[in-house]
């Protein structure tokens, strides 16, 4: 067993904490602004491809960074310090397009995105499709050699940016859900709405609607029918960054709330010395090393492989785990500020708006937790609370 990081994570990571320095600058203009101004994209496009951590998922040998999981989440750590969600800013294309792309569909889409010429956005949500996609509405019907695409998809991420969508929908008339590629200037396509939401983000996250939206039998991803499937890849893959993000975003409000801790004094000593903020401290530091910990090892266990159920749950426990965390740590930070903490130009303030949406995306923390609890009753528990390999006491349970 091995805990410390070896020469080459700490190069990466250290080389992370570089570009999240930089991405920092745009913290204020992102906030000011409600998102960044098109011509802070294009500074920052050139210094995430001078970083050379595009795409960083995909295989060095189509030009992304090709890191394992325990590097992506040393990485994406340090990029959850950011506020106003610039992570979003070093960009990486969908586990799905990644691994289910035909060669045709990687030159048109993919490879591009690895070279940020093109940018997707995950078309999923619905109005009345959040957490149980059984309700899902749109609909593909075939015409001609393609498909006509209905419907209206709600929050969709980088929908400012993004030219083009992966697009969730019923192929009739068997209702088989089914992933389509959807150019964004795709005729049919239309913007609905830009909402205002609790964080100001890098980019927007807006309404479409698809109004008989013509794509070709080119535009499947994957099999007609599997669109469920690609779902649930991409969401894992999400739900881990999302798990690494809130890490780091609870170390960046904790260390901003303990530098002023140490500096204010009220009631005739430094904060520090008042035993309730040294609760608050202590409960801090132990969500982040405790979270830390376990975000690391099932990123080590995603790149050893096992069973995908069993790291689906441990990917949901970490999700749950790591977010919720963070939303205690923000909250404490802010209390330790003091009115101070209330403003929006102090970054512990803007951690506390962000993290609040990680319980609630990519499946929200009570699907998660039915998640974790499904597993427990089919496999049982030795594989979520045992490191791999280890083997449990016949006499501890009647695990199966
Ligand atoms: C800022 C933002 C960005 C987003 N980006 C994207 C994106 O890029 N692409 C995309 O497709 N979607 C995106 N989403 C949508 C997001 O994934 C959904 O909001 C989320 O899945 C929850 O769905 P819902 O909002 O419809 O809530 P609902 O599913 O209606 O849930 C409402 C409440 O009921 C609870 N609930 C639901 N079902 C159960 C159950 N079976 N048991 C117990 N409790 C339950 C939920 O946990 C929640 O508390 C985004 C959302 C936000 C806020």
């Amino acid at each position: 067993m091995e805990f410390s990081y070896s020469a080459d994570l700490v190069g990466l990571k250290a080389r992370a904490r570089e570009l999240a320095k930089k991405l920092t600058a745009y913290e204020d203009e992102s906030e000011r602004e409600g998102g960044l101004l098109p011509s802070s994209r294009e500074e920052i496009k050139r210094i995430v491809l001078d970083s050379g951590f595009n795409a960083m998922n995909a295989p060095v040998a189509w030009g992304g960074a090709g890191l394992s999981w325990i590097q992506q989440v040393v990485v994406e750590e340090e990029f959850g310090r950011l506020t106003n969600g610039l992570w979003a800013a070093v960009w990486r294309p969908t586990a799905a397009a990644l691994t289910r792309s035909t060669p045709e569909q990687r030159e048109r889409y993919v490879l591009p995105e690895i070279r940020g010429e093109r940018f997707g956005g995950r078309a999923i949500t619905e109005p009345e499709a959040g957490s149980d996609l059984r309700r899902l509405a749109t609909t593909a019907v075939r015409s001609g050699r393609g498909y006509r695409i209905t419907g209206e998809k709600w929050f969709v991420t980088l929908g400012d940016i993004a030219d083009y969508f992966l697009v969730l929908a019923l192929v009739q008339p068997d209702n088989a859900p089914t992933m389509f590629l959807v150019d964004r200037d795709a005729p049919g396509v239309e913007l609905l709405d830009m909402p205002h939401y609790t964080h100001n983000f890098a980019y927007a996250h807006p309404n479409f609607s698809f109004t008989d939206v013509e794509v070709g039998e080119d535009a499947v991803l994957g099999e007609v029918g599997e669109g469920f499937r690609l779902t649930q890849e991409t969401f894992f893959e999400e739900r881990v960054l999302v798990a690494a993000h809130a890490v780091g975003a609870a170390e960046r409000a904790l260390s901003h709330a303990t530098d002023w801790a140490r500096e204010r004094e009220q009631g005739g000593d430094r904060i520090i010395r008042h035993q309730l903020i040294q609760a608050m401290l202590a409960d801090s530091v132990i969500d982040i090393a405790v979270n830390r910990t376990f975000v690391h090892q099932l990123a080590w266990d995603i790149d050893q492989g096992g069973d995908p159920r069993t790291l689906n749950a441990k990917v949901a426990m970490a999700k749950i785990s790591a977010t919720e965390a963070a939303g205690r740590v923000a909250d404490r930070a802010v209390q330790i500020f003091g009115g101070r903490g209330y403003l929006r130009s102090n970054p512990v303030e803007r951690v506390y708006r962000d993290v609040r949406v990680d319980r609630i995306w990519m499946g929200t923390s009570e699907i998660q937790r039915i998640m974790v609890a499904n597993e427990i009753d089919k496999r049982g528990l030795s594989g979520l609370v045992h490191f791999s390999g280890a083997a449990e006491p016949a006499s501890m349970g009647a695990d199966r």
